[in-house]
């Protein structure tokens, strides 16, 4: 049976560059994926998915972080709706619920979730002749919005996969969910689904990721045991009193002291001993004018941790540090979670089974990659959530020549990538779902 995947996932190749460019040209970020949802959700339907979930049911409403503006997400909606998205499914997608769930059910037999990021990045594509979204005509149509991460190519493996899945769903035995994930940039997606019930009960779940240089020359499936960092992500707005710096100071409540309070004790954090810990405040905005007492100061900060545990530590003292150098100069603090992720690990069994199919069934290079992340992701929501239930967890790297580097205006990939990534997918379910009880590995 891996011989006819192999054939059959190389027979798309045209059709996923094509799934893949049109996706890059309609980038949109995230919480406004709404045009790239309804493609999916249309495609999955047509398929002959068992179930296709959109809308309310896909993320937890009050679980999504950094959520744009009412405006922005009715802007998005109009655009979506100009550019043709689709009507059966739009209407789900009003006020930035977006993401798509695909099931199969397939009998009896364990479950496997696959995890696929859809969403794009506020970058202004390169207008060099040499990109090649530029040399062939699918450059994003959306100013100042573009699929530098590689999530294009993302979700075009997700419906490779969902199509093959479907011509072998005789020979599945179990349930596959497919999720098409929502806002992964800045980290604020995973968690609504995971408390909107989706991973509970899940076995098997698994994600990847693009990855290469511009020196990288093989194409090859990257697997390893190592770990992305947790983090949360912070916005902080002082608000005090505004008044005459000279007149009548003392009537004043200064949020730029408030905020300048805060940053210096934030890098003043003690370390944690038993993981790596990183904070850092990127920017602070403050004050209108020389001769007024500062009345409103704004803070975007971060902390990471190399395990959970050290990274609830940094956020319980950095708040505590928030509140406290807001309450010195009487000033009031007002804390927005913006975004976060827990400590991701994939489990060494499934992992070291991922790099056995790759390798031996699939036909494919296969590296070991070394321990240890310097990012983050949301999708250890998931891993997390799905280990501490008894199940299994994988996140593997789809090595391939990559232009520019990541999050910039000049990247690009190899869109062989496409066909490894669908073949690695659908041959790590056809192994996990050969039988109706789990397979010993
Ligand atoms: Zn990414």
């Amino acid at each position: 049976m891996y011989y006819d995947l192999i054939r059959d996932a190389e027979a798309l190749k045209e059709q996923l560059i094509k799934t893949r460019r049109e996706f890059h040209r309609h980038a949109e970020l995230g919480w406004t994926e709404m045009w790239t949802s309804c493609l999916i959700a249309r495609r999955l339907n047509d398929m002959g998915f068992d179930q296709v979930l959109t809308g309310r049911s896909v993320c937890k409403s009050q679980a999504r972080m950094g959520l744009p503006s009412k405006e922005e997400l009715n802007a998005a909606y109009q655009r979506a709706q100009s550019e043709g998205a689709d009507p059966d499914f739009l209407s789900d997608m009003k006020d930035g619920f977006t993401g798509v769930i695909g099931i199969l059910n397939c009998g009896e037999g364990p479950t496997v979730a696959l995890r696929f990021d859809i969403d794009a990045l506020p970058i202004q594509e390169t207008y060099d002749p040499n990109h090649l979204p530029n040399q062939e005509g699918f450059r994003s149509i959306h100013n100042g919005i573009m699929h530098a991460c590689g999530h294009d190519g993302h979700i075009t493996t997700g419906l490779g996969t969902a199509e093959l899945l479907v011509k072998y769903r005789s020979q599945l035995h179990g349930t596959v969910k497919l999720i098409f994930q929502p806002s992964e940039e800045g980290v604020r997606g995973a968690k609504s689904i995971v408390e909107n019930g989706h991973l509970d009960g899940v076995d098997y779940v698994l994600a990847a990721h693009i990855g290469g240089t511009p020196d990288t020359k093989i194409s090859a499936i990257g697997t390893g045991t190592g770990l992305s960092l947790a983090t949360v992500k912070m916005d902080v707005a002082y608000t005090g009193k505004a008044s005459h710096a000279a007149l009548s100071p003392h009537l004043g409540k200064n949020a730029m002291l408030a905020a300048a309070t805060a940053v210096l004790n934030l890098y003043a954090i003690p370390r944690h001993g038993e993981g790596d810990t990183r904070i850092n405040v990127g920017k602070l905005t403050a004050g209108s004018a020389r001769n007024i007492v500062c009345d409103h100061a704004k803070l975007e900060l971060e902390v990471r941790g190399s395990t959970s545990e050290s990274n609830d530590y940094m956020e319980a003292y950095a708040q505590r540090i928030l509140e406290h150098s807001g309450a010195m100069h009487d000033c009031s603090c007002e804390i927005t979670l913006m975004g976060a992720a827990r400590c991701g690990t994939n489990s060494a069994k499934l992992t070291a089974l991922v790099a056995d199919i790759c390798r031996h069934k699939l036909g494919l290079s296969q590296v070991t990659l070394e321990d240890g992340a310097a990012g983050s992701e949301d999708y250890s929501y998931m891993s997390e959530h799905v280990q501490k239930h008894g199940g299994q967890s994988c996140y593997f790297s789809n090595i391939t020549h990559c232009a520019g580097s990541f999050h910039n205006e000049h990247f690009d990939f190899n869109e062989d990538a496409l066909i490894n990534g669908v073949k690695a997918f659908t041959g790590i379910v056809l192994y996990l779902l050969e039988n109706t009880t789990k397979p010993s590995f």
